[in-house]
């Protein structure tokens, strides 16, 4: 079959490719542990499941406006004031079929083809990808564990063209777990106003902050910032809702307006059973997202400690979302392999952990674990990966 241009470009996503390998050992009866997984281990509250099913029964099983429903709009709208004290009208946020189909409906919207949006790396895998699906094209800025892989200005400076379109920020980051603060957001959103480049700010991980860290988002800078910000998020992560398929923008009214065109065209409104859940989520009490974001907490710190003494490893301590991102070269190298990949299809192979490499987070050097999995499967895992090392060194 002659498939499309567009697509041949398109490499699969990394992280579901590890966990469906992970999956079949699985199925074949081996015990794996899966330190792949991007979403929270946790059950969705129960008084959003309860939400839910009252809203089936009453009967809200029918379309609904394209962007969401105006009751959730409005919900949305009041935890943006609550959260960041943001002033957004209803023309200016679109729900979608999560954050990951939001980002899509942006990059379609936003892009003429050619046209560069910056991607700063290790970056979440499907930036550069929905970039080049809607014929744009990704710019990649490499940062360095010893600078805990953000950007600066001086960064900015030497990338930015004239074709330069948009910035993606993604605060905490999927895969380092690091937080911009207000002191580094505040050059990095001047370049950007002095420059015309919009800023995509993917706060998906806003809620899962450990240790005494503090979510700033760069919208809060000021007003003349939040005009030029997209400010991205969605429930998947913050209520433990990954397969209700719930996530918004708040932008400019324009902006949402196109977006809502091409979701009209394409996937309709997200389904409505899904939209009265998140109404519950964001309207109904928010201590389930504390007592997890506690475990979170527990979980990367006994993770982190034993994972920094392993031989050769070394990780910055991730301050937010539920992801290590260690550099194991060193390690690799000694235990003979040829690339980091090979260490982790060994790894997955000998001790039945699953890991994902980073190379396709745009690092080769590192791998992405994640820690939502519970404490017992963690322990029993860095157990595996000692015994892995050790063997081969
Ligand atoms: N953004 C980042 C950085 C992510 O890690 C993810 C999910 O893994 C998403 C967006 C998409 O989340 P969802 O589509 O479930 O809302």
């Amino acid at each position: 079959m002659q498939l499309a241009k567009r697509v041949e470009t398109i490499t699969p996503s990394s992280t579901l490719a590890i966990t469906a390998k992970a999956g079949e050992l699985k199925a074949q009866g081996f015990d794996v542990i899966g330190l792949g997984a991007g979403q929270p281990d946790f059950n969705t509250p129960d008084f959003i499941i309860d939400a839910a099913m009252e809203a089936v029964k009453a009967g809200h099983t029918k379309y609904t406006p394209t962007a969401g429903l105006p009751e959730l709009k409005e919900a949305i709208i009041n935890k943006l004031k609550r959260d960041q004290g943001f002033d957004y009208d209803k023309s200016q946020i679109i729900v979608g079929n999560g954050a990951k189909h939001v980002l899509y409906l942006l990059f379609q919207a936003l892009l003429n083809p050619g046209e560069e949006v910056i991607i700063p790396a290790p970056y979440w895998v499907s930036y550069p990808e929905q970039v080049k699906l809607a014929g744009g094209v990704p710019v990649s800025i490499i940062t360095t564990q010893e600078k805990h892989f953000k950007i600066t200005v001086e960064d900015l400076e030497k990338i930015a063209t004239s074709k330069t379109k948009a910035l993606i920020l993604n605060s905490p980051s999927n895969p380092t777990g690091m937080i911009y603060s207000k002191e580094e957001l505040e050059p990095i959103a001047e370049f950007c106003l002095a420059h015309d480049i919009l800023i995509i700010s993917d706060e998906i991980y806003e809620k899962l902050v450990y240790n005494g860290n503090q979510f700033y988002s760069i919208a809060q800078i000021s007003d003349a910032v939040k005009a030029k910000t997209v400010v991205i998020n969605g429930v998947s992560k913050s209520h433990s809702m990954t397969g209700w398929r719930i996530g918004y923008a708040a932008a400019d009214a324009s902006l949402i307006k196109a977006m809502t065109n091409v979701a009209s065209h394409s996937t309709s409104n997200p389904a409505s059973v899904s939209q009265y859940a998140a109404i519950a989520a964001y309207n109904g009490p928010q201590e389930s997202i504390e007592s997890m974001r506690q475990a979170f907490e527990e979980r990367l710190n006994t993770v982190y400690a034993r994972l920094t003494e392993l031989p050769g490893v070394s990780c910055v301590k991730p301050q937010g979302a539920f992801y290590l991102f260690p550099n194991i070269q060193k390690t690799s190298d000694a235990c003979g392999f040829a690339q980091v990949t090979d260490w982790v299809a060994a790894l997955l192979e000998e001790e039945k952990v699953a890991v994902v490499p980073g190379a396709g987070f745009g690092m080769s050097e590192y791998i992405r674990l994640s820690y939502a999995t519970s404490l017992e499967n963690l322990e029993n895992a860095l157990d595996r990966i000692e015994h892995f090392i050790k063997k081969h060194i």
